[in-house]
C-alpha cells in the first residue's frame, strides 16, 4: 500500500507543478500578447474587416512627427499616436499640431518602461505623468492609452481605469523599428491585414513615428510605407478610421 501510494502522491505533485507551471506560462503569454484579453478589456479592432487604423508609437519625433502629419493630410486621414510623456515635454508644440490636426493622441507612458516589472507606485506614476504632460500640451483630456511593448498584467488595467484610460493594442505590426526598408514593412502589415480579413475584423496597424531611446530617430522608411499604404487603401476603398471608433 505504502508502496503504491508514494507513486501516486508523486505523480500528483509532479501533475500539480506541471499545471502551475503552464498557468505560469499562460500568463507570462497574456501579458505579452498584444492581442490577448484575459486581464481586462482591451481595444484592439472592430468587426468591419474593411476598416484599417494606423496607429504612430514613440513620438513625438522631431521630423518624422510632422512630415507625417504631411502625408496624412495629403491623404485626408486621421490617425492616433501613442505618445512618450518625456518626449512631450520637449517637443509639446508638434503634439499639439498633431491634436489640432484632428488625430488622436494617446498615453504611452512617460518613460516607456516594460510595465510587468513595475510596482503599482511606478506604474501609477508613469501613467499619471505622460497624461499630465499631454494634457498640459495638448489642452484636452486623453481617453486612449497603449503600454509599452503592450505588457499588460492586472495592475495596468487599475491604473489605467483610475485615470479614465481605455487600452489600446493592435493587430498588425510593421516591424518598423527594424531596419528593414519600407517594402519589408508593408508586406508585413499585409500579411497581418489579410489575416485580420480571415478572421471577420478590423486591422489595427502598429508603426513608429518616433524612438523610446531618443529624440530625432530617422522614421523615413516608415513614412514611406505610409505613404504607399494609403496610396493602396485608397485604390482599394479601405476605410481609415481612429482607434475611438472601435470603443
Ligand atoms: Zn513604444
Amino acid at each position: 500500500m505504502i508502496l503504491s501510494r508514494i507513486p501516486d502522491e508523486l505523480t500528483l505533485g509532479g501533475a500539480a507543478i506541471v499545471a502551475a507551471s503552464a498557468a505560469a506560462a499562460t500568463l507570462t503569454y497574456a501579458a505579452l500578447s498584444a492581442g490577448s484579453q484575459i486581464f481586462g478589456h482591451t481595444i484592439i479592432a472592430g468587426t468591419d474587416p474593411n476598416e484599417v487604423a494606423l496607429t504612430y508609437d514613440d513620438g513625438p519625433n522631431d521630423a518624422a512627427t510632422d512630415e507625417l502629419l504631411d502625408i496624412l493630410a495629403r491623404h485626408n486621414t486621421r490617425a492616433t499616436f501613442f505618445m512618450i510623456g518625456k518626449f512631450v515635454r520637449q517637443r509639446p508644440e508638434i503634439a499639439r499640431r498633431v491634436h489640432a490636426a484632428g488625430h488622436l493622441v494617446g498615453n504611452h507612458t512617460e518613460t516607456h518602461p516594460w510595465l510587468s516589472w513595475q510596482s503599482a507606485r511606478v506604474i501609477r506614476e508613469e501613467l499619471r505623468a505622460c497624461n499630465e504632460a499631454l494634457e498640459d500640451a495638448i489642452g484636452a483630456p486623453v481617453h486612449y492609452f497603449r503600454p509599452p511593448h503592450g505588457a499588460r498584467r492586472p495592475m495596468v488595467f487599475r491604473a489605467a481605469a483610475e485615470l479614465g484610460l481605455k487600452l489600446v493594442q493592435w493587430n498588425a505590426m510593421g516591424y518598423d523599428w527594424k531596419p528593414i526598408g519600407p517594402e519589408r514593412i508593408l508586406a508585413n502589415i499585409e500579411k497581418a491585414r489579410r489575416r485580420a480579413q480571415r478572421r471577420r475584423v478590423g486591422t489595427n496597424i502598429l508603426l513608429h513615428d518616433g524612438y523610446d531611446r531618443s529624440m530625432g530617430a530617422n522614421r523615413s522608411d516608415t513614412l514611406k510605407a505610409t505613404e504607399q499604404l494609403l496610396q493602396r487603401f485608397a485604390r482599394e476603398g479601405v476605410q481609415v478610421v481612429g482607434i475611438d471608433v472601435w470603443s
